[in-house]
């Protein structure tokens, strides 16, 4: 699958909207000087109706290797590739194109990404419960990922009831019966994991669920990372959670996997997630 250009001015980047606030650059730059590649890789703000002619416009640059996509672009990605990996097939969405001799793939590395970071923070999945809050692009994008962890089952609650089941529903091919919508019986279940998948801490909101669920819970996850360690994250540790972690290392770690996807070679995410730690922005 991938595709080595001759090694000079590799060309890849991030197209979202808004996309100043991406991080995107510096963790792949970082990469790039580990392995000693020739990389540049920019932000590309494209218009919200208009990420096809930008993706195209940027691809037909020789050195062009590949992009990332995020908010709002991870559908029309998904639809403007010609190939789709299994991950990106089950996701539903792609966050990173790959050029390749027989034209663009697309591919998924959120789900990796998660897993690789709660794994490097010691968190055993394998026949774990799993409380995934929120039924959006981030949780279906998650959910292949952690159901080829080996976790035990993983429950879906969301806001939106219906969501929640449409994502059981799409996903029932792959999820191997392992995916349930949250409902009563699950109150007082211990589970293991809970992860927020929702944008709620951005804006200082929390889901609503039972305390209950915090007190008994072994590790709390927040996709969203900030500064500081998020509402969420706080009040499940005042609750009695014992491990929480924000979705910094996620972002590290999907961008590691996207960076072997375009060059083949395995980058280090621990000195980048550690510089954007001190960074603390
Ligand atoms: P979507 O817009 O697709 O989904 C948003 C989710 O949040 C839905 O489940 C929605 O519920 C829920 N939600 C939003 N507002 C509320 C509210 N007021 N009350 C209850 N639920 C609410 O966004 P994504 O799934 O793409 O992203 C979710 C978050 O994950 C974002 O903040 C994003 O930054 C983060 N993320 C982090 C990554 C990382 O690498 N760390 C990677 C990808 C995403 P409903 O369906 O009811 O509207």
């Amino acid at each position: 699958m991938v595709f080595m250009l001759s090694k000079s001015n590799f060309l890849a980047c991030v197209f979202g909207n808004p996309i100043a606030q991406s991080k995107s650059p510096i963790i792949h730059k970082m990469f790039a000087e580990q392995l000693d590649i020739p990389l540049i890789y920019n932000k590309q703000l494209a218009p919200v109706d208009g990420f096809e002619s930008a993706a195209s416009q940027f691809f037909q640059q020789a050195n062009a290797i590949g992009a990332n996509v995020t908010m709002p672009f991870k559908h029309y990605a998904f639809n403007w590739v010609g190939q789709l990996s299994s991950q990106a097939q089950r996701a539903g969405a792609v966050n990173t194109i790959i050029k390749t001799q027989d034209g663009f793939v697309g591919d998924n590395t959120d789900g990796v990404g998660l897993v690789n970071d709660l794994q490097n923070h010691g968190v055993m999945l394998k026949d774990a419960k799993v409380l995934l809050v929120g039924a959006g692009g981030a949780a279906q994008g998650a959910l292949p990922a952690l159901v080829d962890s080996g976790i035990e089952n993983v429950v879906i609650y969301n806001r939106t009831v219906n969501k929640a089941q449409y994502l059981v529903d799409v996903t029932n091919d792959y999820n191997k019966g392992l995916a349930r919508v949250f409902g009563h019986s699950h109150e007082n279940v211990a589970f293991d994991l809970i992860i927020n998948a929702t944008s709620l801490s951005l804006s200082g909101a929390l889901p609503d669920l039972p305390n209950a669920l915090f007190k008994k819970c072994e590790t709390v996850y927040d996709m969203v990372y900030l500064p500081h360690p998020t509402i969420f994250l706080e009040k499940a540790k005042s609750l009695g959670a014992k491990k929480a972690i924000d979705g910094l290392g996620m972002l590290v770690h999907q961008a590691a996997h996207s960076f072997y996807l375009w060059f083949g070679e395995q980058p280090n995410p621990r000195p980048v997630y550690d510089h954007l730690k001190s960074l603390n922005t």
